[in-house]
């Protein structure tokens, strides 16, 4: 348990606080991270939910993924460098964000690689903003795999509201050809940030 403090009437809770999740011994975790229902708690004097940050490890062994949720600009130790050299065949994320731990899990989950669908975003992002400028640097987050043709579907914020996009899979065909043919495009060693700055430090 630690304290969290209300966002409404400031008032401090403790609340539970994870910090591992491993989905293979407790296989129910999964569908509340990723509906994000794990990381809301709510507060006992005036019924505010409230989104816990706290850093936490997520570990899908089945999947070789581990996903770390470090809130903020916090660094991972540097003796964890060390320590997941052993991890072999393993995806391993740095994320700062609760929404970005379940973007990964999504991602993941659909069969796709979130090196080539930052490159699919970084795509997107400049056909929004030709069509409408206010879309310039729109956070876009990977959603699902849509229909036969297995469109992907992206949810981004524009002037307050929650857009949706989907992008036609031949997209991701040739984000991954782009990589394939830029081998330095590559994520660092051991916990990396995989997100919209890493894409852009190779393609402006
Ligand atoms: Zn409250």
């Amino acid at each position: 348990m630690e304290p969290a403090l209300c966002n409404n009437c400031h008032r401090t809770t403790d609340i539970e606080v994870r910090e591992s999740i491993n989905v293979a011994l407790d296989p129910e975790l999964k569908a509340r991270v990723k509906d994000g229902s794990l990381f809301v708690w709510e507060c006992p004097y005036c019924g505010r939910r409230n989104l816990a940050v706290y850093q936490t490890l997520y570990h899908d062994p089945d999947a070789r993924l581990m996903v770390w949720l470090l809130p903020g600009e916090a660094e991972p130790p540097a003796q964890v460098a060390d320590a997941v050299k052993e991890l072999e065949g393993y995806t391993l994320r740095l994320v700062r964000e609760v929404g970005e731990l379940v973007e990964k899990v999504n991602i993941h989950d659909a069969g796709l690689e979130d090196t080539i669908l930052e490159m699919v975003k970084w795509v997107t992002r400049r056909e929004l903003e030709a069509k409408n400028p206010e879309a310039a640097g729109a956070a876009l987050k990977f959603m699902r795999l849509d229909g036969a043709d297995h469109e992907m579907v992206f949810a981004f914020p524009l002037n307050g509201q929650m857009q949706l996009i989907n992008v036609g899979f031949n997209v991701y065909e040739d984000a991954r050809g782009i990589l394939q043919r830029n081998p330095s495009v590559r994520p660092a060693e051991g916990f990396a940030r995989v997100d919209k700055d890493w894409i852009e430090q190779f393609f402006r």
